[in-house]
C-alpha cells in the first residue's frame, strides 16, 4: 500500500493542502519534494491518488487525482461502548478498533467506572485519541474514520434503540461459542464492555431485562482491552 496521508480538509477538488503532522511527516521525515506521489483521504470515505504539487515551510499542496471509491468497512454498522482503560492501554484499544472495523467507540460511564470517562486531555478533550484514529486508519487502510462519540452514562445507554443486536461482556454469561455470531448487513450491532471492576449485578439484570444478551468470554478475567478486543474480532471476523 503506498505511503497514506490525510486531509483534516475534505477533498473537493484538484487540489487539497496538507497542515500539521501530514505536512510535517511530508516535509521533515520523508524529505518529499514536488512530484512524490502518495495517496490521501479525508475520512468520508474513498480516497485519491495524490502528487506533491509545491511545499511551503509548513504545508504541502498536493494535486489530487480521481476519486477512488475503496471502502475497507464492515458490513454492518459496529458500536463498541466501552469502560476506557488509561494511558497506553487506551491508545493500544483505539488502535485496534480502527483495525478491526468498529464504526463508532463510545466511551462509557458506569457505576464502577473511575475517574474521567472521555480519555481526552483537560486542554483539548478528545485530539489526542482522533489522532490514534488517523494515524490507525491510515496504516490499515480504511477512507472513513472511526467516530469517537461522546461519553454515555449507563442509563443512557440502556435506553439507546438504533441497534439490532446488544451484546454485554460479562463472567458467567452465556458462552460466546453458543451464540450466534453471525451479522447480516444492516445488522447494526453494540457491543457493550464494562470497568475493571466490572458492571453491578443491578446493571446486568436491567441489561438482561432490556433483552440484551450477556455473553462469557471464557473462564479468566480479561483487562477491559483484552476482552473489548476478543469480542469485536468474534463479531468482524465471523
Ligand atoms: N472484576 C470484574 C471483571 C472486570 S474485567 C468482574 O468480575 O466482573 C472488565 C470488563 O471486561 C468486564 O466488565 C467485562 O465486560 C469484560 N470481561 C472481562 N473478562 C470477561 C470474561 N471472562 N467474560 C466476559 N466478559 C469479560
Amino acid at each position: 500500500m503506498p505511503d497514506r496521508y490525510y486531509s483534516s480538509e475534505p477533498i473537493e477538488g484538484p487540489a487539497v493542502t496538507l497542515r500539521d503532522n501530514e505536512a510535517h511527516h511530508l516535509l521533515h521525515v520523508m524529505r518529499a519534494k514536488p512530484g512524490f506521489e502518495l495517496v490521501v483521504f479525508d475520512g468520508n470515505g474513498g480516497e485519491f491518488a495524490a502528487v506533491v504539487a509545491a511545499c511551503q515551510r509548513s504545508t504541502v499542496e498536493l494535486s489530487v487525482g480521481e476519486r477512488q471509491d475503496i471502502e475497507r468497512e464492515l458490513p454492518f454498522e459496529l458500536t463498541l461502548a466501552v469502560s476506557l482503560p488509561k494511558g497506553d492501554r487506551l491508545r493500544w484499544l483505539l488502535e485496534k478498533c480502527v483495525e478491526l472495523g468498529v464504526t463508532r467507540f463510545l466511551p462509557l460511564h458506569t457505576t464502577r467506572s473511575i475517574g474521567n470517562s472521555s480519555g481526552g486531555s483537560k486542554k483539548e478533550p478528545g485530539a489526542k485519541l482522533a489522532r490514534y484514529v488517523i494515524e490507525a486508519s491510515k496504516q490499515c487502510g480504511r477512507n472513513r474514520l472511526m467516530e469517537i462519540a461522546n461519553p454515555i452514562a449507563w442509563p443512557a445507554l440502556l435506553t439507546e434503540t438504533n441497534y439490532m443486536r446488544h451484546l454485554l461482556a460479562h463472567p458467567g454469561g452465556q458462552p460466546l461459542a453458543e451464540i450466534n455470531c453471525q451479522t447480516n448487513k444492516g445488522n447494526d450491532l453494540l457491543l457493550v464492555v464494562g470497568p475493571e471492576g466490572g458492571f453491578t449485578d443491578e446493571e446486568v439484570s436491567q441489561a438482561v431485562g432490556a433483552g440484551w444478551e450477556v455473553v462469557s468470554l471464557g473462564e479468566r478475567i480479561l483487562r477491559i482491552e483484552t476482552a473489548a478486543l476478543a469480542l469485536v474480532s468474534a463479531i468482524t471476523l465471523h
